[in-house]
This record gives structure tokens, C-alpha cells and sequence, in this order.
């Protein structure tokens, strides 16, 4: 579904460099939830950022159902983005719209008429469980809702891939698990590949068959999720999970 090869990404600023991918070769297959887990700063936003071209990466390839990423044209890439979806961690939903704008935003894009962005908007605000806010701002919203409007507009052209960048870093433990059991039905659901960005590594392993350890640029670790928590190979992989059992360890074992 997804192949990545030998790709990089340096940020050139006026205090330096910054190698943020360096080599990056993965794989992710149709119909998984892939988690990317790493440290702030170790290249995850642009990752997910390069595989739609928000950010242009330096070189290598990025191959998206069958798709030559980074040779499409200004035209086909537009028609390749509507076949990527995503998600942010602060939502960036419009506060000038209401929730049914926003979700038909994409569909204005696309050239809908009004009668068929009614109808899907309709359809992806059941989806995702927001039918009686349709007419409400965002400003109005908790967080786990503007997510959900967030989810609903990312799903609004029907895409194959939803790439997530901490959609849930900002939501309260209980709202996150919603969200992240809603991607779970929808990657059920409609088949969607997602890829999963964050840097809780409860969240990967709670929700990821997949996954791969980002560090400072470079893959340092990737497989199954669970043998990746059983025996991390890497330094950073056994330094993560050493950090996460103890900030999420039972209290009563703490004391
Ligand atoms: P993560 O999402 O894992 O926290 P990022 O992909 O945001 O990491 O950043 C990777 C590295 O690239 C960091 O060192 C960051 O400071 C740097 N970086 C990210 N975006 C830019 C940018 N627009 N300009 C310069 N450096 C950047
Ligand atoms: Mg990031």
C-alpha cells in the first residue's frame, strides 16, 4: 500500500542544518493500522508531512497505491491527495464554519454542488457521530468532537490512507481512547490504512500490529508491535518502553 525508499529531508535554515529523515526505507501494508513512534524531534511530522507533500522531501521514493509520489504534477497530485486523508493534533478546523461546512469543505474543493455535499456530509457526520452538531461552531465543541469533525472531513473524498500526526495528544485519556476506537472502526469499517503518529507509545500498542521507532531521523527499529515490546532491539526502543512503564505504571506499584 505504502512504500517508502531511501527517503530524506534536510531543513536548511539560517542557523544550519537539520537532517530530519535520513534514508527512511518502510513498508505498510493495505489495511493496517501502522504506528511511527519516536522522541519530539525525531521526524515524525515529516514523515507523515512528506508523504503527501506537504513537505517536499530531498530524495528517495514514495510509492502510495501504486502511485510515484514524488514525480505527480501539480495536477494528478491533487488527485492523489484526495485519496490521502489526515488528521492533526489541534484539529485545524475553520472557526468562521459550522461543523457542516467544515466537513464539506474538501467536497467545495472538489467541485460538488450543494445537494451532494448535503448528502455526504450527512452521511459522514453519522459516521462519525456527530448528527445533532452539524450547525454548531468549533469554538462550541469539546475536543473529542472537533477530532471527530476533524475525521469526518479527512474521510470527505473517500480516501484509501488516513495519516494521523498525535491526532489524540491533545484529548484527556477517556476522549483519546474514543477517538482511537472510532480509527479502529473505521480502519474495520472501510478498510482505510492508517498511519499512526505519536509519541505514546501506549497508543501503538494498544491499537498498532506494526509499527517502526523513529530517531533523530533514522529508523532505528521496526516490526510487530508486540515483539517490539516483548525484546526492543535498539537502545532508544528499550530506553521508550523503560520510560513508559514507568510513567504508566499502576500507582499501587509505584508507592
Ligand atoms: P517530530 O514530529 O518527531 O517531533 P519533526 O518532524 O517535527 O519531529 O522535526 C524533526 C526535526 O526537524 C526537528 O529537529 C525539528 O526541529 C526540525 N524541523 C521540523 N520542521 C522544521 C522546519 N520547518 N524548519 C526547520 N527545521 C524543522
Ligand atoms: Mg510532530
Amino acid at each position: 500500500m505504502i512504500r517508502v525508499e531511501k527517503l530524506s529531508k534536510i531543513y536548511r535554515t539560517s542557523l544550519g542544518s537539520v537532517p530530519a529523515l535520513q534514508e527512511i526505507d518502510l513498508q505498510i501494508g493495505a489495511g493496517e493500522i501502522f504506528g511511527i513512534a519516536g522522541y519530539s524531534g525525531a521526524g515524525k511530522s515529516t514523515f507523515l508531512r512528506c508523504l503527501n507533500r506537504l513537505e517536499e522531501a530531498d530524495s528517495g521514493r514514495i510509492v502510495i497505491d501504486g502511485e510515484d509520489i514524488r514525480l505527480l504534477n501539480r495536477h494528478d497530485l491533487a488527485q492523489a491527495r484526495r485519496r490521502i486523508g489526515m488528521i492533526f493534533q489541534h484539529f485545524n478546523l475553520l472557526d468562521s464554519r459550522n461543523v457542516a461546512d467544515n466537513i464539506a469543505f474538501p467536497l467545495e474543493l472538489a467541485g460538488q454542488n450543494y445537494a451532494q455535499r448535503r448528502a455526504r456530509v450527512e452521511e459522514l457526520a453519522s459516521l462519525v457521530g456527530l448528527s445533532d452538531k452539524l450547525l454548531s461552531r468549533p469554538s462550541q465543541l469539546s475536543g473529542g468532537q472537533k477530532q471527530r469533525v476533524g475525521i469526518a472531513r479527512a474521510l470527505a473524498l473517500g480516501p484509501r490512507v488516513l495519516l494521523c500526526d498525535e491526532a489524540t495528544s491533545a484529548l484527556d485519556p477517556p476522549t483519546a481512547l474514543q477517538i482511537l476506537e472510532l480509527l479502529q472502526d473505521l480502519n474495520q469499517r472501510l478498510g482505510l490504512t492508517i498511519v499512526l503518529v505519536t509519541h505514546q507509545l501506549e497508543i501503538i500498542r494498544g491499537f498498532c500490529s506494526q509499527m517502526a521507532l523513529l530517531d533523530q531521523g533514522r529508523i532505528v527499529e521496526r516490526g510487530p508491535t508486540a515483539r517490539i515490546f516483548r525484546s526492543p532491539e535498539s537502545l532508544i526502543g528499550k530506553k521508550l518502553l523503560d520510560v513508559g512503564q514507568k510513567l504508566f505504571r499502576p500507582a499501587e506499584v509505584m508507592a
